[in-house]
């Protein structure tokens, strides 16, 4: 049995994902560690106390408890929490020492929760596991738009190099960690994102209709769905170029699920190239839906669209693909691994080229199939939160 410190600082695991700062890294802090808690390990998931009445612990299941220590700071942009990591610590320090719990393990989420794990690292003299779910460099590099600091990309290498181990969750995302930071690849554990089936999983025929209806996704047009906070990395202006070549006569119909980012010049700019010619009235912004309700947006799309620069895993696609609806995407991520073997999951386009784009959009949502039966259980049996679980497992018996 191993006892965890899970840093989730900038974030809260229990946010509403689709927000500004909350997406697939609450899912997967969730998932893994509702996992672990179920394999009889303790987890506590650490974040800060933004709201003043909330309770300082809280139990999230078997073995899982979710823990706000009050750092003094209330609320706080996460572009401001950098210098203030020490007394995020402290509050964690106290925590620990009031509560008398005592950790095996730090495991720290996004680059900011590493600043802090490092000093916990400090004081108990534990192993410190980091996974940055994003890389700042990366997204500079492959994303017009984004603009990452260099205090984050040069923390991220320092902290590359002063932790025990790193996570990530595709491969293609463990070979950048290896040539950015420089690392032998065995300082890089791959360990999978997993998926809720009780949530996600594909409708019959009639669910699908009634899912359109209950979405607002009427007719028997086609719509291509994407799923991500409207962000630069994730490329939406790629899908409304596209969507812009698509056929009058498929009366189709685009929807991105996701809220508003902090780039207002983005949401706007957005939201006018929405009204340009062969699109206007064709795409709908639905802001951010509750995750619980995202099966039933994936159940009635007929494709769904992931057109981002960069993913360090891709979640949107995974959870698609269990609700049987095939999957266009760039190869970013997990989806050379997901999609590159089996063409009825959808299709890899590479480059950006709107034409080639819409071409492979309209070719997924013309063939009309949800994806079910034994392709579908072979494709998605390696993610899975308990698969997780025991992966992170293997990896700490290794250290
Ligand atoms: N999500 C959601 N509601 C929304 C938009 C997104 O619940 O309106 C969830 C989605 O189900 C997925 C996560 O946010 O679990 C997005 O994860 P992904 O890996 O696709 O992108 P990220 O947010 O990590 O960049």
């Amino acid at each position: 049995m191993m006892q965890l410190a899970v840093l989730s600082i900038h974030s809260s695991p229990l946010g509403r994902a689709g927000g500004k700062d909350t997406g697939g890294m609450s899912t997967y802090l969730r998932g893994l560690s509702l996992a672990l808690g179920q394999r009889g390990h303790r987890v506590d998931l650490f974040t800060r106390r933004v709201d003043p009445g909330a309770e300082t612990v809280c139990r999230l299941g078997p073995n899982v408890r979710l823990i706000c220590p009050d750092d003094g700071l209330g609320e706080l942009d996460k572009n401001l929490l950098y210098p203030h990591c020490p007394e995020v610590a402290e509050s964690i320090v106290r925590f620990s020492k009031s509560d008398r719990c005592q950790y095996d393990y730090i495991f720290s989420h996004y680059w900011l929760s590493g600043v802090a794990g490092r000093i916990l690292k400090e004081r108990w003299h534990i192993p410190h596991l980091i996974m940055f779910h994003t890389l700042g460099r990366a997204k500079n590099e492959t994303s017009p738009g984004e603009n990452e600091s260099a205090l984050r990309l040069q923390t991220e290498a320092d902290l590359a190099r002063n932790c025990d181990l790193l996570v990530a969750s595709a491969g293609g995302e463990k070979e950048r960690m290896v040539e950015y930071f420089d690392l032998r690849p065995e300082k890089v554990a791959l360990i999978p994102c997993g998926i809720d089936r009780n949530l996600f999983y594909p409708y019959d025929r009639q669910g699908r209709l009634a899912a359109k209806k209950q979405t607002g996704l009427l007719g028997d047009g086609k719509t291509i769905l994407a799923v991500g906070r409207i962000e630069a990395v994730k490329g939406f202006y790629l899908l409304l170029d596209a969507a812009a070549l698509l056929p009058a006569q498929d009366n189709f119909a685009v929807v991105i699920a996701g809220g508003e980012g902090r780039n207002k010049a983005l949401n706007a700019a957005l939201k006018e190239k929405a009204r340009q010619p062969g699109l206007d009235g064709k795409v709908r912004f639905a802001g951010i839906i509750e995750h619980e309700r995202l099966p039933l947006y994936y159940n009635a799309a007929d494709a769904v669209a992931i057109t981002s620069h960069y993913e360090s895993f891709g979640l949107a696609a995974l959870e698609a693909l269990a609700c049987g609806t095939p999957v266009v995407a760039s190869p970013v991520g997990v989806l050379p691994e997901l999609l590159g073997h089996n063409s009825a999951f959808g299709a890899l386009v590479e480059g950006r080229d709107p034409a080639r784009w819409a071409a492979a959009m309209r070719r997924v949502y013309r063939a009309g199939k949800p994806i079910t039966g034994a392709a579908l259980e072979a494709g998605l049996a390696p993610y899975s939160w308990p698969e997780a679980a025991k992966g992170l497992e293997s990896a700490l018996q290794a250290l």
